[in-house]
Parts: C-alpha cells; sequence; structure tokens
C-alpha cells in the first residue's frame, strides 16, 4: 500500500520524497488498516460471552453511539451518532458490545444506509428480539468539503425493524427518547439508498 501512496501524492504534484511527506504512506497505510479493520473483524468472538438469556421485554436503548466510517463512494469520512433500541425476546446483548457492534461495521467502506441495515439486521440474528430500531445521524465530509449540496451533507438514516415497523407508538416512544437534532426526514420513510452520499 506504501507504494501506492507514493505514486498518488506525485500524481497530486507532490514530492513524495520531501521530508514532510517521506513517513506519509507509512502513515496512511496505518490509519487505512485501523479505519477498513472492521472486515477482519468476526462478530461473534465480538459478542462472545455477552449474550445473556433474560425474562425482560422493556426496550433497551442506547443513544449517542459515536461512529466514524468512510464513504465508498469517495474514501472520505462520515461521521455521527448512532442510537440503537431493541426489544428483547428472551435474549440480551451486553450493553457495551453495541457500541463494539458499531465500530465493526463503520471500520468498513460504507454507505450510511447499509452501515445503518448492517447493525439492526445483526441484532436481529444474534438475539431474534421482539423489534429493532437504528438511526444514524451523520455529517459526510464528502459532500460539505467539496462544497455539494451543503444542506444534505448531514444526513439522517433508519432501519426499523418488528415492532418499530409495525407500532408507531413504539417507533415514536423511541424516536422520543433519542431526540434527533435533525428534521428526521430518513426516519418518516425508509430514505432511498444513495442520497446520504452524492456518487459524483
Ligand atoms: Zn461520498
Amino acid at each position: 500500500m506504501q507504494e501506492l501512496i507514493r505514486k498518488l501524492l506525485a500524481e497530486m504534484g507532490e514530492d513524495p520524497a520531501r521530508e514532510g511527506l517521506r513517513e506519509t504512506p507509512k502513515r496512511v497505510e496505518k490509519a487505512y488498516k485501523f479505519l477498513t479493520s472492521g472486515y477482519d473483524a468476526d462478530i461473534d468472538q465480538v459478542l462472545n460471552n455477552a449474550l445473556f438469556t433474560v425474562d425482560y421485554s422493556e426496550m433497551v436503548i442506547v443513544k449517542d453511539i459515536d461512529f466514524y466510517s468512510l464513504c465508498e463512494h469517495h474514501l472520505l469520512p462520515f461521521f455521527g451518532k448512532c442510537h440503537v433500541a431493541y426489544i428483547p425476546s428472551n435474549r440480551v446483548i451486553g450493553l457495551s458490545k453495541i457500541p463494539r457492534l458499531v465500530d465493526v461495521f463503520s471500520r468498513r467502506l460504507q454507505v450510511q444506509e447499509r452501515l445503518t441495515n448492517q447493525i439492526a439486521d445483526t441484532i436481529r440474528e444474534k438475539i431474534l428480539p421482539l423489534g429493532v430500531a437504528v438511526v444514524m445521524e451523520a455529517t459526510h465530509l464528502c459532500m460539505s468539503m467539496r462544497g455539494v449540496e451543503k444542506q444534505n451533507s448531514f444526513a439522517v438514516t433508519s432501519a426499523m425493524i418488528g415492532a418499530f415497523r409495525n407500532s408507531a407508538r413504539t417507533r415514536m416512544e423511541f424516536l422520543e427518547l433519542i431526540k434527533l437534532r435533525s428534521a428526521v426526514p430518513g426516519v418518516r420513510e425508509s430514505i432511498p439508498a444513495g442520497l446520504a452520499c452524492i456518487e459524483d
């Protein structure tokens, strides 16, 4: 990867040999390896020993989980907050594992919609709850830095499964509890894939 970064720097019109850039390929490689380390993660290992059988069926919410991801269209960051809720049927996930799960899927090349769905689907598969809801609010540098569609550089996506899809009351309770700072366009209906990041 380092050789590619050196070529990239030269393509940008830079001199990869100048002092400030000499160690850059090594640092960029290290950064990208970390930022895409989610590909190597094993979900079952991440959740290891943290799935519990319970007699509890109230909504579990973990909100304001910070996440940082890379948009697959531009390899630029998008980042913000993720809110997760589920209603257990008889199993729960240790609370500290939810942010770990968000990290695993964030540290890949992503689009915000898929990231949101992957988190929700994984929770559904692993504990078969009565419902799962994931809402993600993010700023996309690929849009704000490039001055494209500034009004859309903040995007909200949601995945509502089971009780959160079927019951307006359950959904509203969740949305009330997370108090989105945005106008929540994505929560009324699922928004079309790709909207969060214009592909140009
Ligand atoms: Zn992008």
